[in-house]
């Protein structure tokens, strides 16, 4: 039953009448109650399991075969297994759930509660959430045939026939339609306060590529900063802000959950201390109506930034592909990051770009090699002398052996240079190919300033000082008042999104 082969997915809208809506609605809600009902019956397996003697006595034994087929034996014995799960979900269906969901779909639920409790067991995760009102917004089948069903452009389920809203004229729709179904689920998407409805096609083969997203066969080195990012290639390289244009809906965001705050505090002035803390234990929370459209309004700014960040995301990663396949990079260190920027970095999500770009690259028959910063260094090393010298993010330059380079793009050429097979520096490589790309590097500063021409020049950049018209960019030695841009904006964040309620 677990395929292996590749998947993806092919999202079409569904046209449905109220009547349909509300009946999707309850069945979702029916697979709601029976998700809570399997993950309440598992953690509870799991207690029982972990507070038997044999658990104790297993736990004793050194890791290895004997003790993982221990485990296994306990976990048949207390039913803790996926194919337990699903007979319990059987004989929950045997309830008037059953009138909404079939078996299939009720192995699948079984399966997602069963899946989330097994991360709390292996310690992956903290805890697992009870789903609430209006909070299970998929259903997914097993196959094709039963269940949830595609059959000419129309999904059927269950007496329901709705039809899938398709442009005939994207190749997208038309290539995804070609693929193999595995199966079908079906999604609930709140937008602007409404319920939409969708089919989402699992589908057997490798997404579509848009024939007019060139592919390069450029080497690329890349460097993914706070909010630049720097690519270098063979012949070519860039220097651009990483996302910037999300930061204006990231405030709007941060004004919506500051009122959402206020609102709560005034619907529930008895949860909070006189210090404007939340009381400790459990509370009830009024929601007014008020405090709800804030709510609705925030999800649906939500929505919008997660799609304006695709799409922005997007288009770097077609501009990459454009020029190569190859590509390495350092890892980012994503956790010093959000001690240092908090949530403007979330809202970014570089981790999210880095590995699409992976995924598109490898699609297109590149790779792309992550290197630990620790072994590297590039933010700090010259090719030249080899020395590693701590700068701090203010120093926008690498100055160094007579080169003079804004450092986002000197720490994308040092990442082109690194060995994938032993993840170090090629210094000799670096000093070979140095000559022939700083004139390419200089070109991409000065891309940079003349774009900007009247705008201003992001301080992140470090080349935001006016320079005499005509002259050859001359970094200045001294710009060390810019901090990347994206430091300042964190200060009522963590405050008002604190409870989650
Ligand atoms: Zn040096």
């Amino acid at each position: 039953m677990k395929t292996t082969t590749p998947s993806f997915i092919l999202e079409l809208p569904l046209k449905t009448t109220p009547v349909q809506e509300s009946t999707i609605l309850v069945r979702l809600d029916a697979g709601r109650q029976l998700y809570n009902a399997c993950l309440g019956e598992s953690l509870k397996r799991l207690d029982l399991l972990r507070q038997s003697k044999e658990y104790q006595q297993i736990r004793t034994l050194p890791k290895g075969k004997s003790r993982t087929e221990a485990f296994n034996a306990l976990n048949k014995k207390f039913e803790f297994t996926e194919y337990d799960v699903h007979h319990y979900a059987a004989g929950v269906r045997n309830s008037w759930i059953n009138e909404h969901i079939g078996i299939h779909i009720a192995q699948k639920i079984a399966t997602r509660a069963f899946k989330a409790v097994q991360k709390k067991a292996f310690g992956k995760a903290k805890n697992v959430r009870f789903k609430g009102n209006n909070q299970f917004d998929t259903l997914e089948g097993k196959n094709n045939e039963t269940g949830l069903i595609f059959r000419n452009n129309t999904l059927y389920w269950a007496g329901l026939e709705m039809p899938c809203i398709i442009d005939e004229k994207s190749d997208v729709i038309s290539y995804g339609l070609n693929h193999e179904i595995k199966y079908c689920r079906i999604v609930r998407r709140k937008i602007n306060s409404k319920n939409r409805f969708y089919v989402q096609l699992i589908l057997e083969g490798i997404p579509y590529q848009k024939p007019k997203n060139k592919i390069g066969t450029e080497e690329i080195g890349l460097d993914v900063g706070p909010s630049t990012i720097a690519i270098v290639g063979d012949t070519k390289a860039e220097l651009k802000q990483f996302c910037s244009e999300i930061a204006p809906k990231q405030k709007e965001k941060r004004k919506l959950q500051r009122k959402q705050d206020r609102q709560r505090r005034a619907n529930n002035p008895e949860n909070y201390n006189e210090n404007g803390t939340v009381k400790k234990g459990k509370k009830k929370w009024k929601k007014s109506n008020r405090y709800k459209k804030t709510s609705s309004e925030l999800a649906e700014l939500d929505r919008k930034l997660a799609a304006h960040r695709k799409s922005l995301h997007g288009k770097d990663i077609n501009d990459i592909i454009a020029m190569g396949t190859r590509i390495t990079t350092e890892n980012i260190p994503y956790k010093a990051w959000q001690k240092m920027y908090g949530k403007s970095i979330q809202v970014r999500a570089p981790s999210m770009f880095i590995s699409s770009l992976k995924r598109k690259a490898e699609n297109a028959g590149g790779y792309l090699i992550e290197f630990p910063t620790n072994t590297t260094k590039l933010s700090q090393v010259c090719h030249i002398c080899g020395n590693a010298l701590p700068k701090p993010l203010s120093q926008r330059w690498h100055i160094c052996c007579g080169i003079e380079m804004q450092r986002d793009l000197y720490s994308a050429f040092l990442a082109k240079c690194v060995d994938i097979e032993t993840s170090s520096l090629d210094i000799a490589r670096a000093q070979q190919i140095w000559p022939g790309l700083e004139p390419v590097l200089s070109e991409a500063v000065s891309r940079v300033i003349q774009s900007a021409s009247g705008g201003k020049v992001p301080s992140s950049f470090g080349v935001g000082y006016q320079r005499q018209s005509g002259s050859p960019v001359e970094p200045v030695a001294t710009v060390t008042e810019a901090a990347d841009d994206v430091v300042r904006d964190n200060i009522y964040e963590d405050e008002s999104r604190r409870e989650v309620i």
